[in-house]
């Protein structure tokens, strides 16, 4: 993990909340996993505001770029839509505890809610380059914030589409999706990121099912290194709660330890 000054190439607007950032990463020699974020200054040329960097995981790592796909929500994210390519950002990280893969993995499923779309694309584009059979449920408000769905199409068996504007995504529906799934296929991990309620359904699922599992969880953060405990999450180990923070510690974890609240 380091401090990088990283050439911007390409920021566009790709649906009406969603954008997507393009780095050039040549520069970077340590290795990026799925899973891991970085934690990217978002300030304007005239101010420290906003002071805190904003974390966003790696969409998509390629030789010698890596993307990003980002949901426009306050102040930061609204401040790196206004950033033209040819800007250097500076970004911290590969940080945090990546998604594996066990070496005899076959097929996964993946669900993924919202910007947690983003998060999972960049496990599918490692798990497809490994030959693993992938199935994605992808769940989002409406189907205009389904907009990975292209990119996660090249990399999987079969995907199904969930949107509030359907009324699809309810969480009933999904558990007889999964349902569904796990009675055709015989699934070596299951993973899940961008929805609490999601999460809590998958951990039962897994632990119903004996298949197992890991989730990427996105707590605020504000240093994003593991000095100001603001990302703390509890997490279930032999009978005992213990709380770790999720940029170091995580932000992956065993589907099986974590405390949802
Ligand atoms: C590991 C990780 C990966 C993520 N990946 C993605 C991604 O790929 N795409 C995406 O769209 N989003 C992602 N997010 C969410 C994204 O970081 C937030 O949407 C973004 O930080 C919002 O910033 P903002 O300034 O636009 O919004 P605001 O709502 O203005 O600010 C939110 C930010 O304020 C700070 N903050 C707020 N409350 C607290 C608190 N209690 N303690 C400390 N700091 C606080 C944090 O820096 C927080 O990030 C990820 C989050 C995490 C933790």
């Amino acid at each position: 993990m380091r401090d990088y000054k990283l050439t911007l190439l390409s920021n566009q607007q790709v649906s009406t909340r969603y954008w997507h950032m393009i780095l050039d990463s040549s520069d970077i020699q340590e290795s990026i996993e799925p899973g891991q974020f970085f934690n990217i200054q978002s300030t304007d040329h005239h101010s420290y505001y906003p002071l805190l960097r904003r974390p966003l995981s790696i969409f998509l790592i390629n030789d010698d770029t890596l993307e990003f796909l980002y949901k426009v929500e306050g102040a930061g994210t609204t401040q790196l839509t206004k950033y033209a390519p040819g800007k250097n950002m500076q970004l911290l990280g590969p940080a945090g505890v990546p998604f594996t893969i066990d070496r005899d993995c076959n097929r996964i499923l993946l669900l993924a809610r919202g910007v947690g779309i983003a998060t999972l694309a960049a496990l599918a584009q490692k798990a497809f380059q490994k030959g693993i059979e992938i199935h994605s449920i992808l769940s989002a408000r409406k189907r205009d914030d389904l907009l990975a769905t292209k990119t996660l199409e090249k990399y999987c068996k079969e995907i199904y589409c969930v949107t509030e504007e359907d009324k699809s995504s309810d969480v009933e529906n999904v558990r007889e999706i999964i349902h569904h799934l796990t009675k055709t296929y015989n699934f070596d991990a299951m993973y899940t990121c961008g929805s609490k309620r999601l999460s809590l359904l998958l951990q039962e699922l897994s632990i119903e099912s004996g298949i197992s599992g890991q989730v990427a969880l996105e707590e605020y953060m504000a240093c994003g290194m593991g000095v100001c405990y603001s990302c703390v999450c509890d997490v279930k180990r032999e009978g005992m709660i213990h709380t770790v923070k999720s940029c170091e510690d995580g932000p992956v974890f065993p589907l099986s330890e974590v405390v949802f609240r």
